[in-house]
């Protein structure tokens, strides 16, 4: 194949993270969801629960516009999952899974699946408990009994264990040749075909085309920049992975997120000496960690905060405006500008939904997210039915960078059946026309 062939599937996938994998497993794997009797839902909404009690096939035949009158469709798969709100044993879900029609799909990641979890510090907890992480059809526990592993889904889990999880899920459901891994998708342009994607793997360019586009991406696939002199600098990291990896005395980190929480605590409990540097006000950070005292890792925060440790400063307001390679930093606040000297520099500045790989599509309405906290990132706005681009028709928008999507992963997993649910339908109209 040439450079200006491309390779041509139904529907690509891009992002092989929690919200990306389940949809190839439902499309590639044909892991459809069919309606279980649910007393939550009968209790909830009858007429509905008759509805889906009457459907002969399975739920991704469902019409997903009549059950919006009722409920946003996300909402009623997400309820489906956790009728009791808990983990839900698979015998006790609102639906079970059948297998149906393999459906000619093909997922494009950079690294493996499982998407950020990759990249987070090595012993990182999880924020939710560990049933919120987990794909319908594959309960944690059902993974952790065939796996010999001994886990609680309503503690938290660890990376490890949860990346493991996501690792298992293409060999277990059958589409290990449906994933390309190590693969940076650089362009996505309309092409007479749907869709066409240029993208770069080991250097190597490869063009694929597609009817169906489902972006995600996540709300980080762009890492966000300083723009300072001195960022590239070896002293300077984008990533921290443990304290063991991460060497040097005095530390100063950049950030103000949970990802900035989590380097910071954990290095001064590794003896460091931390200046924690961030742009937002004191109030919002520790609002956010009184908030959170409930998780371990933050109940440790607040003691650090509290100890007047030598080795434990923060700077609130306070922002990072050039870097030397010797460690002469400058910081800048309201008060004016100093310099200090570190060993390392750690920027978890966090990143964004990366839209400038579309080009030729009309301008795409993005919606500013935000949590109680701070701005997360910008959603794509869609039709609530069906997660489609109001803008670019066959254009999804997966996990929670769809419009009105709450920014956790347990919000979202709902997305999987009804993306996978229009695809379906649209494709089987187009073969019967
Ligand atoms: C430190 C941290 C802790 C978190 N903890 C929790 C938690 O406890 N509970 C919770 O619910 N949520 C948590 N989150 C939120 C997190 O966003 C979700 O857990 C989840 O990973 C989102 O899934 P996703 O598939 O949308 O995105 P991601 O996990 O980001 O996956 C997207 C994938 O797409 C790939 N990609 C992006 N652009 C391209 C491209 N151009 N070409 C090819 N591939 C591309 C990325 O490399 C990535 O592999 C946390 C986030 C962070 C950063």
């Amino acid at each position: 194949m040439t450079h200006s062939e491309a390779e041509h599937h139904e529907t690509l996938i891009i992002g092989g993270g929690p919200a990306g994998l389940p949809l190839l497993v439902v499309l590639a794997g044909g892991v459809w969801p069919r309606y279980r009797r649910c007393p939550r839902l009968e209790a909830a909404a009858p007429d509905l629960a008759r509805r889906l009690a009457a459907l002969p096939g399975p739920l991704t035949e469902l019409d997903l516009e009549q059950v919006a009158r009722v409920v946003r469709p996300v909402d009623l798969f997400n309820l489906l999952h956790r009728p009791e709100n808990g983990p839900s044993p698979p015998e006790r879900m609102g639906m079970d899974f059948i297998q149906g029609a393999r459906h000619d799909a093909l997922l494009l990641t950079r690294g493996n699946v499982g998407g950020l979890w990759n990249d987070v510090p090595r012993r990182l907890l999880t924020l939710s408990p560990a049933h919120w992480m987990e794909f319908a059809f594959h309960p944690l526990t059902v993974w952790a009994r065939e796996n010999g592993r001994d886990l609680d889904p309503e503690a938290l889990i660890i990376k490890q264990d949860l990346i493991d999880y996501y690792h298992s899920i293409p060999e277990r459901f059958g589409v290990s040749d449906a994933v390309v891994t190590n693969c940076d998708v650089e362009r996505i342009e309309p092409d007479p075909a749907g869709f066409r994607v240029t993208t770069s793997r080991d250097g190597r360019p490869r063009c694929f085309t597609s009817r169906r586009l489902v972006y995600a991406g996540g709300q980080r696939s762009r890492l966000r920049r300083l723009g300072i002199p001195g960022e590239d600098l070896p002293i300077v990291s984008q990533r921290y992975d443990s304290p063991e990896s991460f060497l040097g005395d005095r530390v100063l980190v950049v950030g103000g997120g949970r990802s900035a929480d989590w380097a910071a605590t954990e290095l001064f409990d590794a003896g460091r000496t931390v200046h924690y540097v961030m742009r937002q006000p004191a109030a919002n950070h520790y609002r956010l960690v009184s908030d959170s005292l409930n998780l371990p890792y933050y109940a440790r925060l607040a003691e650090i905060h509290r100890s007047g440790s030598p080795r434990w400063r923060v700077s609130f307001e306070t922002h990072l405006r050039a870097v030397k390679s010797d460690g002469t930093l400058t910081l800048e606040n309201l008060s004016g500008r100093w310099t200090e000297s570190a060993d390392r520099v750690l920027l978890e500045i966090g990143g964004d939904v990366d839209y400038s790989l579309f080009h030729g599509f009309p301008p795409f309405t993005l919606v500013e997210k935000r949590d109680r906290y701070r701005y997360q990132c910008h959603q794509l706005a869609v039709h609530p039915h069906n997660h489609e681009s109001v803008d670019a028709p066959n254009l999804y928008a997966g996990g929670y960078l769809a419009s009105g999507i709450n920014n956790v992963v347990v919000a979202m997993h709902g997305a999987t059946y009804v993306i996978a649910a229009d695809i379906l339908q649209r494709h089987r109209a187009s073969e019967h026309r």
